[in-house]
């Protein structure tokens, strides 16, 4: 195929290391249920990589937030605080609890969770917060640790884009009471289909543990005795061959999404009307010692600027060979969590925005520079033809 005309997807697993070699391993022995050695291997390795002491692997992103959530005690009649800008896996975790997802809008800059607008949005009900690291930028940890310390709530980080990446001196995964990790195929961190909760709380790692496992009792030889409800949300030992394998190599697969993310920017830099998430790396003061891990690489059209609208730009950039998607439309939109009960009252100005104007390119962590010109230039070229 030819690199030029080549079909560009919008996300592809970098398996550059031991996948094959354990998975192998893993088929070879027999040992393809959650009983195998690569799953407690791979939440060590992953909850150390974190910089916490335990994780508990289970089956995908989205029950790794539910999980969280029953964990610590969230049920009918309480209010979880999501942000209004991401994926509809966080607010459906909220409703399968029972409780009711509160939706705050995002910040301009970060498109993050904004800080500002929590508090107005608490009642008698609320009791937990669930910051998205959005795109792979941590949110405003200190801001929201404030608010949650003030009003005894729980911090769930909904971890999903946001492997290694950094708040200060801590890690995505080590910014709240627990926090819920996706390896799904276009993570930056992959096992196909999994995900895993990471704490540093030993209570909370029993309660995990034993509510993803059908509420077996912990430790005794398998009894028939459930005191209360559980789930099956165990992961197998064939998805935590691919993880162990992942997270060996996780900071050369970060570097190699952070390093696309820099050409990105260089080779759109003079192209008008195209405008990025707030990265502390291309800022010119650095006030947040964050990193930002580029899971996806996410940009905002300016129409007038630019000279097409996002849907244009998406249908030339199809017709050259190049995938994209559009940015995620806000949790205030949803009819399914419309017709579950949620207020939908307040605006949500910078979610609308980005859901009418945003979208994102290809972000492979194998990309690589020949193929990122390729893509700049199909975006240079929408803009000039309208
Ligand atoms: C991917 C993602 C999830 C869900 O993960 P799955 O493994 O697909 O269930 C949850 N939250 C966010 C923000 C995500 O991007």
């Amino acid at each position: 195929m030819n690199k030029q005309t080549e079909f560009i997807p919008v996300c592809e697993p970098a398996l550059l290391g031991n996948e094959l070699e354990y998975v192998s391993e893993a088929v070879r022995t027999g040992w393809i249920s959650s009983s195998g050695k690569y799953v407690a291997e791979f939440e060590k390795r992953f909850a150390e990589y974190c910089g916490v002491k335990y994780g508990v692997g289970v089956c995908n992103g989205t029950v790794a937030i539910h999980l969280a959530l029953r964990a610590a005690g969230i049920g009918p009649g309480d209010e979880v605080i999501i942000p209004d800008f991401t994926m509809i896996a966080t607010a459906f975790a909220v409703c399968y609890t029972g409780a009711m997802p509160v939706f705050v809008d995002v910040d301009e800059k970060s498109w993050n969770l904004d800080p500002t607008k929590i508090e107005a949005r608490l009642t008698a009900k609320t009791k937990a917060i669930v910051p998205v690291h959005i795109m792979g930028l941590p949110c405003d940890m200190t801001a929201i640790q404030e608010i949650a310390n003030r009003n005894n709530l729980t911090i769930i980080e909904d971890a999903a884009e946001s492997h290694g990446a950094e708040h200060g001196d801590r890690k995505a995964g080590a910014l709240g009471k627990m926090a819920a990790f996706s390896f799904f195929a276009n993570k930056n961190l992959t096992t196909g289909e999994g995900g895993m909760v990471v704490t540093d709380d030993e209570e909370l790692y029993e309660r995990l543990k034993y509510l993803k496992n059908l509420a077996f009792p912990l430790g005794a030889a398998r009894e028939y005795i459930h005191d209360e409800i559980g789930f099956n949300y165990r992961l197998s030992n064939l998805h935590a061959a691919v993880g162990l394998a992942q997270v060996e190599r996780a900071d050369d697969y970060r570097k190699m999404r952070v390093d696309n993310h820099g050409l990105y920017r260089k080779y759109l830099s003079d192209i008008p009307g195209i405008s990025h998430q707030f990265d502390p790396a291309f800022a010119e003061t650095d006030t947040t010692a964050a990193t930002h891990v580029h899971w996806m690489n996410a940009i905002c059209i300016d129409p007038n600027q630019f000279g097409c609208g996002r849907d244009e730009l998406m249908a030339h950039l199809k017709a050259v060979g190049i995938d994209s998607r559009k940015l995620f439309t806000g949790m205030h939109q949803q009819k399914s969590l419309l017709e579950y009960g949620c207020d939908t009252g307040g605006k949500f100005p910078v979610t609308d925005r980005l859901a009418m104007n945003g979208l994102y390119l290809p972000s492979s962590s194998t990309l690589g520079e020949d193929t990122i010109v390729r893509i700049c230039e199909g975006v240079r070229d929408a803009g000039k033809r309208a």
